[in-house]
């Protein structure tokens, strides 16, 4: 099954993410979370993407779309995945399709997570995550058992550099000019569901489990 997790910065893709793998075990693809950890080994790709992350846009759409159609022909990518934070843009989507039809494949389900912006604030302003396993906790809705160490792996909790209220605002402005019209082109597609992200956790897990199970 091919997912994609849609939804404005903070809205919990993410940790909805963790939840499905637990019980779909397909891979997670994270532009957000690739391009961080080329940040950190500073790749030339990693270099230039970061130019863009530190002010909150998007990285160009042919760097972005590049890295994944890599990922997606990586052989664990064959029985199905889980993208999350991309397509952003509609170029991206309209690439993704490309892609896709030259493996045979198709999307099967797009989950928007829909959240409004000064919740998002709030969620962007706690977050925090392991350096190792990615684990995503929030100082104040999820705190982890022991301050600034992952429950799961014993790792460093950090916060994200574009994570302070500025860049936040820069990203929420980009979401809103250049991702929400994605929203159309899933919907004359016919499959997008919208999720309300702003609940309990588990609850809006048990939504998103109803949708896939309905696959
Ligand atoms: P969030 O989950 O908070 O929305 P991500 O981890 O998905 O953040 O993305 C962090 C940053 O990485 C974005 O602000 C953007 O600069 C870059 N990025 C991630 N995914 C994409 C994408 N599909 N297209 C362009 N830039 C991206
Ligand atoms: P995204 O990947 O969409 O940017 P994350 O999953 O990283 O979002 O979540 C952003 C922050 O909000 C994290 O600190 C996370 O712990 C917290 N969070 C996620 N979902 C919820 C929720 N339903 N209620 C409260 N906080 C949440
Ligand atoms: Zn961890």
């Amino acid at each position: 099954m091919n997912i994609i997790l849609m939804g404005p910065p903070g809205a919990g893709k993410g940790t909805q993410a963790e939840f499905i793998k637990k019980t779909y075990p397909i891979p997670h693809i994270s532009t957000g979370d690739m391009f961080r950890a080329a940040v950190k080994q500073q790749t030339p790709m990693g270099l230039e993407a970061k130019k863009y992350m530190d002010s909150g846009k998007l990285v160009p759409d042919e760097v972005t779309i590049g890295v994944v159609k890599e990922r997606l022909a990586e052989p664990d990518c064959a029985n199905g995945f889980l993208l999350d934070g991309f397509p952003r843009t509609v170029q991206q989507a309209v690439a993704l399709d490309e892609i896709l039809s030259g493996m045979n494949g198709k999307i099967d389900l797009v989950l928007n997570i829909d959240v409004p912006d000064d919740i998002l604030f709030d969620r962007m302003a706690g977050r925090v995550s392991c350096e190792q396993c990615k684990a995503v906790y929030n100082t104040k809705f999820k705190a982890p058992k022991t301050e600034g160490i992952c429950d799961q792996c014993g790792g460093s909790l950090i916060q994200r550099a574009d994570d302070q209220p500025e860049t936040v605002k820069s990203r929420l402005e980009v979401y809103h000019a250049q991702t929400a019209p994605l929203l159309d082109y899933y919907s004359h597609k016919g499959n997008l569901q919208n999720v309300d992200g702003n609940r309990d956790v588990n609850v809006v897990f048990a939504d998103v489990q109803k949708l896939m199970e309905a696959l």
